[in-house]
């Protein structure tokens, strides 16, 4: 999942939002919709010639009682600590005010590159105006009208120009690469400790990665992990790093580099809105999800606790039906053992491939135990099933009319893959399209 982090920087009204939305495009409105989760727009995948990236709109993350000067200020430090490139955006409307010179000033201490970008730039005659912003000491001003959608290409070519061909590139090894996610105090850090064994606490101070993000390396009968940022699960005390949205940013980029998420929920607490948020994310990004219910000592327990809790789960997450549930205890040690082999398993079934021949044979099944529906007069006829990709999988079915095939019938198809492959842990994709 090799990709490249863009934060866009600018003080308010100069056109963030826009032009993230823009680069993001159609992806949004693809994902399905969760009930009760919210779609935060701070963050997203995008994709750009066949590469991959992650945009953060750094305007969409708001402290409150803070003040005008310090929100910058967080923003664009969280820019220049998350990002690989940073596209400093102004406005040909305003001109240079001081507030662009506050951020330019920010930014000229930050090694990493950044972009300079003056919106609003809706017809030719308005690109004479944009040679004052070489002002701001950040190099050439690119010119883009977020309105009209012009200038886009020309700054994500540039991004790529400079940066090298793959930051990460770890598609290849064997490794398995996990993340711990969920709400402040559920115990991540604890179950990372426990899981490395106490020698090897990741409170004590590593050199990070070229990322800020610290990863940590174990091995388990002869098989290589890594668990992605654990950085993410300090508190270090700036204010913005212990707000919701900072930490919602960070679970997500460590999403984005895992194999498999460790959706962490305490016990005690039971499930909570923002835990159905992070599960969301986790789910939407395509990765393995477990379920990891930590704090299991701290419940007085019956023959039906577990069995209550997991409805409990079952009934929030409804969206991850496929994740496994794990009761742990970071204090006990209860179950972590079998962790490693569960977090195995979901990663052999996230990369799993399957047969076209094996498919079909599901396919031919499934047609007889649920004839394909009729609209109008209209049969859906479902041709052929073929895997196209891993991570998740993904599959396609070749149909004789798209308008026919309605979001149960792919479910219920999915289901009969489910059924007759192991699955478990990971979301499967299915695209429909018509045989040409
Ligand atoms: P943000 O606060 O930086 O995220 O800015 P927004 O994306 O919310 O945009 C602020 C205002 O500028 C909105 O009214 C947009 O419609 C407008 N806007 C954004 N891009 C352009 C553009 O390229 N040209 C013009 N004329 N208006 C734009
Ligand atoms: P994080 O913010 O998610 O990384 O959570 P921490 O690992 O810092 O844990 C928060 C608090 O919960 C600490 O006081 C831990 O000692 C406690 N804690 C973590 N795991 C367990 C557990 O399994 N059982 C009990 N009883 N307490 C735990």
């Amino acid at each position: 999942m090799a990709s490249l982090t863009i934060a866009i920087v600018g003080r308010p009204n100069v056109g963030k939002s826009t032009i993230f939305n823009r680069i993001v495009g159609e992806r949004l409105s693809i994902v399905e919709d969760i009930p009760g989760v919210t779609r935060d727009r701070i963050y997203a995948q995008a994709e750009w010639l066949g590469r991959q990236i992650n945009l953060i709109d750094t305007g969409g993350l708001e402290f409150d009682d803070q003040d005008f000067n310090s929100q910058i200020r967080y923003q664009a430090e969280i820019a220049m600590a998350e990002a690989d490139v940073i596209i400093m955006l102004t406005n040909v409307k305003d001109g240079v005010t001081d507030t662009d010179e506050m951020i330019a000033q920010l930014l000229h201490r930050t090694n990493k590159p950044v972009i300079l970008a003056v919106n609003k730039v809706d017809n030719p005659e308005q690109r004479s105006d944009i040679y004052e912003f070489y002002a701001l000491g950040l190099g050439d001003p690119y010119p883009l009208s977020g309105a009209h959608g012009l200038g886009l290409g020309d700054i994500l070519d540039q991004v790529f120009e400079i940066m090298p061909k793959d930051p990460d590139l770890n598609d290849e090894d064997d490794i398995i690469r996990f993340c711990l996610i969920g709400r402040p105090n559920v115990g991540k850090s604890s179950l990372v400790n426990a899981i490395l064994g106490e020698d090897r606490s990741i409170v004590s101070d590593v050199a990070g990665t070229t990322r800020d993000a610290i990863d940590a390396p174990f091995k388990v009968d002869g098989q290589d992990y890594l668990i992605i940022d654990t950085a993410g699960m300090r508190k270090r005390g700036k204010v913005y790093e212990s707000t919701e949205k900072y930490s919602v940013m960070r679970a997500m980029r460590a999403i984005e580099r895992s194999d498999v998420a460790l959706i962490v929920v305490n016990a005690e607490e039971g499930i909570q809105e923002q835990d159905k948020n992070i599960a969301g994310y986790a789910h939407e990004a395509g990765c393995g999800v477990i379920i990891v219910v930590n704090k299991w000592d701290t419940l007085e327990k019956d023959n039906h606790t577990m069995k209550e809790f997991e409805e409990d789960i079952r009934d929030a997450f409804r969206f991850l039906d496929y994740a496994p549930i794990i009761f742990v205890s970071a204090e006990t040690k209860q179950r972590l053992h079998k962790l490693p082999a569960l977090i195995k398993q979901v990663a052999a079934n996230h990369s799993q491939r399957v047969q076209s021949s094996l498919l079909n044979d599901v396919l031919r099944e499934a047609m007889l135990v649920n004839p394909a529906p009729s609209d109008k007069g209209r049969k859906l006829r479902v041709y052929y099933l073929t895997q196209v990709s891993t991570k998740p999988p993904t599959f396609v079915a070749f149909v004789n009319d798209k308008e026919l095939m309605h979001f149960s019938y792919e479910r219920f198809l999915a289901n009969q893959i489910r059924k007759s492959f192991d699955f478990t842990g990971t979301p499967i994709r299915i695209i429909t399209r018509e045989r040409s």
